[in-house]
């Protein structure tokens, strides 16, 4: 019979098949069901209040417990602590099974015994053995996080947790709670699904919103009143235009990740990392609308329509762009057009490439002496050359930092009108390669020796060229992740 190869990478699902996960995480209910302990010491004894806590009915099995295991029994109705050894039909009927062994001998015996009474086992620190880990955890129960690095660096899963904390409201445990308790309701009104997911999209954002409050009395009815308010607008679908800063996924907003995370498609430009686009709703049609490659004033109406007919279909829109939007992102035609067709805009902020590569350098772009004004500019016309507009007068001002997008092509002829207009040669200037990314690289000069210090002729990333007085630092002094090789070099 023929039959089609099995989809790898890529196939039938139009997207990358998950590949390559180190171990399934799955939740599982305890509560009542039986769970079983082999051992007393210390180790045995933290398992013990994780699965007490869980609500197992816990058998520990133990000849000589630890004070502290015998201390837990005590309080905890649901421990039956049996003082002995563990016997191989103590694991009749258990959910799952944990054992503490001494050698890998003793390991290998209990992975034997669990097999046979196909229960679920984890060894403690023993990986090798056992059919499930722990992870690190984040109980704001009902809301559990759980974090594993399959046995790389549980350091790293600890502080990961860490972070995980101090994102989460400090509320979330009342709003989860508050959500478990609201589904039913909610579900009985027969709302449309998409109402009932606008209800619980306004609950994360106040759930965020909140800080330390949870929801307050009579809380639901207000979201359901909100929501049924604001509901023609959104099944009209929406745009928003979302800054994804200059490449470090970290620079995000957290307005922008809400939005990514709420998006039906999302429209991405060539300079929006990976990562970034990743973090985008799962089942949300990605769509790069890089201009590379096309005349860009034509693609631009392409993206315009673009947005227009998946907003006008009901679909919730992220145009991402790198840095902000609101910089030489042509936002302006967007809103316009978008406006018009009558579709509602949101827009948020991002940092924008002269932000990222000041905070890259460590440099600030003002200083009370040396610049008291800071000016970006385009050095690209639409005709791809230097715009003649400029005011060459502002540009070569030694009290201003300039921060110059889109320049590299233009700087021969940039430089030489600047110094026509009686520019210092020697005012310091630096190129930001792919500022924030991980392969970041730069190159410090002054404008008279930018132009033959960036011939070299490599293709090049995105860059920024510096202007200005508080830009003066040696190569050397760059406190750099890797200094551009100059063709001086
Ligand atoms: N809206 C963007 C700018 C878009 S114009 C922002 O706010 O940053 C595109 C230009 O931005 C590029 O040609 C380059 O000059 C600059 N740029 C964007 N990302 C950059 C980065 N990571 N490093 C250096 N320059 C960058």
């Amino acid at each position: 019979m023929n039959k089609a190869p099995p989809p790898e990478s890529s196939g039938e699902y139009g997207r990358p098949i998950m590949q390559g996960l180190a171990a399934l995480p799955v939740f599982l209910t305890l509560k009542g069901r039986r769970a079983v302990l082999a051992g007393g010491s210390n180790a045995a004894l933290w398992k013990a209040e994780l699965l007490q806590a869980a609500g197992a009915d816990l058998d520990i099995f133990s000849a000589a417990p630890c004070t502290g295991l015998l201390a837990l029994a005590q309080r905890r109705p649901n421990i039956n602590l049996v003082l002995r050894q563990f016997e191989p039909e103590d694991l009749a009927g258990a959910a799952l099974a944990i054992a503490d062994a001494e050698s890998a001998a003793e390991a290998e015996h209990f992975q034997r015994l669990a097999r046979a009474a196909k229960v679920p086992l984890n060894i403690i620190d023993k990986p090798d053995f056992s059919d499930f880990q722990f992870g690190a955890i984040v109980d704001r129960s009902p809301l559990v996080i759980a974090i594993s690095t399959d046995g790389a660096s549980p350091i790293l899963a600890q502080a990961l947790r860490g972070r995980i904390e101090a994102m989460l409201p400090g509320a979330i445990k009342l709003w989860v709670s508050a959500a478990k308790a609201w589904r039913e309701p909610l579900r009985a009104l027969g709302l449309p699904a998409k109402t009932r997911r606008r209800f619980w999209e306004l609950f994360n954002a106040k759930a965020f919103a909140s800080r330390a409050a949870g929801p307050s009395d009579g809380a639901f009815a207000k979201l359901l009143a909100e929501v049924e308010s604001s509901a023609p607008m959104a099944t009209q679908g929406s745009v928003a235009l979302v800054g994804a800063g200059p490449g470090d996924p970290e620079l995000l907003t957290l307005k922008a990740l809400r939005l990514l995370q709420s998006a039906d498609a999302v429209l991405y430009d060539d300079l929006v990392a990976p990562a970034i686009i990743e973090m985008a709703r799962r089942e949300a049609e990605k769509i790069p609308v890089g201009k590379r490659g096309y005349q860009p004033s034509c693609k631009q109406d392409r993206i315009i329509s673009l947005m227009i007919s998946l907003a006008s279909e009901g679909k919730r829109v992220v145009r991402l762009k790198g840095g902000d939007p609101m910089i030489f992102g042509r936002a302006t035609e967007e809103i316009a057009a978008l406006r018009a067709a009558g579709i509602a805009i949101e827009v948020a902020p991002g940092v924008t490439a002269a932000l990222g590569a000041a905070a890259a350098l460590q440099m600030s772009l003002t200083e009370r002496d040396k610049a008291r004004r800071l000016q970006f500019i385009t050095a690209h016309a639409h005709d791809g050359k230097l715009p003649e507009d400029i005011d060459w007068r502002a540009l070569s001002d030694p009290r201003a930092s300039t921060v110059v997008y889109m320049g590299v092509r233009t700087l021969g002829a940039l430089v030489e009108r600047l110094l026509a207009h009686g520019m210092d040669p020697n005012t310091p200037a630096l190129v930001v390669e792919r500022a924030t990314c991980a392969d970041e690289r730069r190159i410090a000069g002054s404008i008279e020796s930018l132009p033959a210090q960036l011939a070299s002729g490599e293709a090049m990333g995105p860059c920024l060229i510096l202007i200005g007085a508080v830009f003066a630092v040696s190569a050397a002094e760059l406190p750099v992740r890797q200094t551009m090789e100059t063709a001086a070099d």
